[in-house]
């Protein structure tokens, strides 16, 4: 990996974008720079009696809507660049999707396989309380959420730590999300980001002009996708391309190695053997290839980069092959790198939309916490009710009758996780033709879709700074 400093390749991107607005130079620097970043170190014991202190980190980048709304990783890497970095793009993603936080990001440097569960509850529980003790946490200040070596379990002790912390907060199950559904969870986030990558792909993949300068055929169905990392992004984008958009998984790599396997490699399967072997390599009917990152350069039709930052440089840019890339991770492309590969005509659906449909539905998730009902408990009786109404006066008007199964799946009210893929659905639709819009705008052989994300982010938080005087 090369040693790139994050928050400059982000940086680059923003001025790129803010060179083509027309707002103030100041008013640019305070939407760019980070408002505060918090580093904290505390002890914890491990299980074998001796003490180490741990490093973690939280970033607020942007106070322009409150709360501020990001992921914390654990992993080994992490530094106060790379947080900063993260919770700019958090900043901008929000924008772009229109989600009203500001952007944060946290992050504990350790290799989380390296530590027992116990160890593991300790250093999140320590750490929300330091969050606490430095008003960095609460659901409407900041409101963290999974990344890279955290999921569900992490959230609930937050959820919990903070709980014990605030009792008197009657909306403090809002102070994290993607929470188990009983702790306060909401159905369909686990999967978000990944059913999020596969909408917007979805939706890139269906505008025939853009797809026939790529050389390909409109929608997903056939088209040969590689996916770098099996996490919650990349294995949940991959299930949804082959369960419900037709696509074929050729090739995938994991920390151990990458494989390839041209008739489709079949995700649950494949999950189902690494669990079985703890590896990808040796799946059978595929073939292992030499180095895992050779994965990133196969020939394919969509490359789904979901593992960390700075996968694609400079360093292997010309060796790519995919048409389309959609960034599941974030920062998986340098920026040097990006615009290299919009020149040679790739189609790359930057971070800062194609992962966003995790924060979607945190946001999903806060507004049931803020509100305490969960979605679709008051309506959905109500509307089943009322489309057996319009049914029945079907069936008067026709003289046909509807069998008992085609009245059940006509009439059926909202779940709450039909309402909320519904709301990530609209949102990515939504978001894509809007960055489209401003690309084409400018001219799509100048611009990217990065920029013209930018450009579409920079605009919607300019306004909030009209109290500045300054009016766009
Ligand atoms: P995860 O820990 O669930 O999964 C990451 C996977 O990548 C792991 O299986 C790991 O073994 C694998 N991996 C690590 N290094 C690799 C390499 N060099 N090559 C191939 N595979 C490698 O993490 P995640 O939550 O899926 O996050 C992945 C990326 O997506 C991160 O950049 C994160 O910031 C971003 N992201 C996550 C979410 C979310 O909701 N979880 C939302 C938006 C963005």
């Amino acid at each position: 990996m090369d040693h790139i400093s994050f928050t400059k390749q982000v940086n680059q991107n923003f001025d790129r974008a803010a060179a083509l607005t027309d707002h103030p130079s100041g008013l640019l620097d305070q939407i760019k720079q980070v408002n505060g970043v918090l580093h904290v170190t505390f002890p914890i014991k491990r299980d074998n009696g001796s003490i180490e202190v741990i490093h973690g980190w939280r970033a607020e980048h942007s106070h322009h809507k409150l709360p501020t709304k990001g992921g914390i990783r654990f992993a080994p890497v992490v530094n106060e660049d790379e947080v900063i970095a993260l919770a700019s793009l958090m900043t901008y993603k929000c924008a772009i999707v229109n989600v009203p936080f500001g952007g944060a990001k946290g992050g504990i440097k350790i290799d989380a396989g390296k530590y027992s569960v116990g160890e593991l509850e300790r250093i999140t529980r320590r750490f929300t309380f330091e969050l606490v003790k430095k008003n960095f946490i609460g659901p409407s200040l900041d409101v963290p959420a999974p990344d890279f070596g955290t999921g569900p379990r992490e959230m609930a002790w937050i959820a919990d730590t903070y709980n014990a912390l605030a009792p008197e907060d009657i909306d403090s199950l809002g102070c994290v999300t993607a929470k188990p559904v009983p702790q306060g969870g909401i159905q369909g986030r686990a999967e978000a980001t990944g059913r999020g990558g596969f909408f917007a792909l979805r939706e890139a993949c269906s505008v025939a002009e853009d797809m026939k300068a790529l050389g390909l055929g409109p929608g997903l169905e056939g088209k040969r996708v590689v996916i770098q990392g099996l996490g919650n992004v990349g294995y949940h984008a991959a299930k949804f391309l082959e369960e419900e958009g037709g696509a074929v998984i050729i090739g995938a790599t994991e920390y151990e190695g990458a494989i390839l396997c041209e008739r489709g490699l079949e995700v649950e399967q494949l999950m189902q053997f690494r669990r079985e072997t703890g590896s990808i390599l040796d799946y059978p009917g595929a073939s292992n290839l030499d180095h895992r990152d050779q994965g990133l350069e196969l020939d394919c039709d969509i490359l789904v980069p979901a593992a960390l930052e700075n996968a694609i440089t400079m360093k292997n840019a010309s060796r790519i092959r995919a048409k389309i890339i959609a960034e599941g991770a974030n920062g998986p492309t340098s920026s040097e790198a990006s615009a290299y590969l919009h020149k040679k005509g790739v189609l790359v659906l930057p971070d800062a939309f194609a992962n966003s449909g995790g924060v979607t539905v945190s946001y999903f998730e806060w507004l049931k916490n803020l509100s305490h009902v969960r979605f679709g408990r008051m309506e959905k009786r109500f509307e089943e009710k009322s489309n057996r109404h319009i049914l029945m006066a079907v069936e008067k008007a026709t003289g046909n009758k509807f069998s008992a199964e085609e009245l059940t799946a006509l009439a059926k009210g909202p779940e709450e996780k039909d309402l909320v893929n519904s709301g990530l659905e609209e949102t990515m639709i939504r978001a894509y033709h809007a960055i489209r819009e401003i690309q084409k705008r400018h001219g799509d052989h100048e611009v990217d879709l990065r920029t013209a994300s930018f450009i579409d982010a920079i605009d919607k938080i300019a306004v909030c700074y009209g109290y500045l005087g300054i009016f766009p």
